[in-house]
């Protein structure tokens, strides 16, 4: 299957797309692992790539582009793959059904997973790490044994500055303004496939693998 997975940041994207790519016998293709290694690689695309983030310049759509069709290209994509991180805008998914027509290549689907808002927000906000040995907590889901304490080594805890509200629901606006197209247009395509997920992460998987049957 070719697939892409979208979600917003605490959606449990990333926890998906590992059980997705092991389930199905595909490669987990996201964005920011193809970067590194193509920059390792010193691949032409990877060489572009690097001379603007050395300047601090953002990565023009066709140098990301050609980095994903260099990627489809090696043979362990011919089993499938699931791409993650990628596309970010509607440009860049124009961009890419055109790389993939050229290629012969049809998705077989993307898949969407929602949460909403208020979960997102106590999800992100919830992160807690401690000042002197770096573990990190969560007042939800891993709570320390004395609150604001280290159970490790009794440091204090403290909310990272990119976790505070502010920060996280800037995150949040600027996912939804980027992506809000790109639902719109794989909607149109007939290829999204909404998932919930506000649920347990083993149900979450489920409606995935059924909702992709379909
Ligand atoms: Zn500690």
């Amino acid at each position: 299957m070719k697939l892409l997975i979208m979600g917003p940041p605490g959606a449990g994207k990333g926890t998906q797309a590992e059980m997705l790519v092991k389930e199905l016998g595909i490669t987990h293709i996201s964005t920011g692992d193809m970067f590194r290694a193509a920059i390792k690689e010193g691949t032409e695309m990877g060489k572009k790539a690097k001379e603007y983030m050395d300047r601090g310049e953002l990565v023009p759509d066709e140098v990301v582009v050609g980095m994903v069709k260099d990627r489809l290209q090696k043979p362990d994509c011919q089993k499938g793959f699931l791409l993650d991180g990628f596309p970010r805008t509607l440009a860049q998914a124009e961009a890419l059904d055109e790389t993939l027509r050229s290629m012969g290549i049809q998705l077989d689907g993307v898949i969407n997973i929602t949460v909403p808002r208020d979960k997102l927000m106590a999800r992100l906000t919830g992160r807690r790490v401690c000042r002197n040995c770096g573990a990190t907590y969560h007042i939800l889901f891993n709570p320390p044994q004395m609150e604001g304490k280290c159970n490790a080594c009794g440091g204090e805890l403290y909310q990272r500055s990119d976790d505070n509200e502010e920060a996280v629901a800037n995150r949040l606006d600027v996912y939804e303004a980027q992506t809000r197209p790109l639902i719109e247009y794989y909607t149109q395509k007939g290829l999204l496939v909404n998932i919930n997920g506000d649920q347990e992460i083993k149900k979450v998987f489920e409606d995935i693998i059924a909702g992709l049957k379909k």
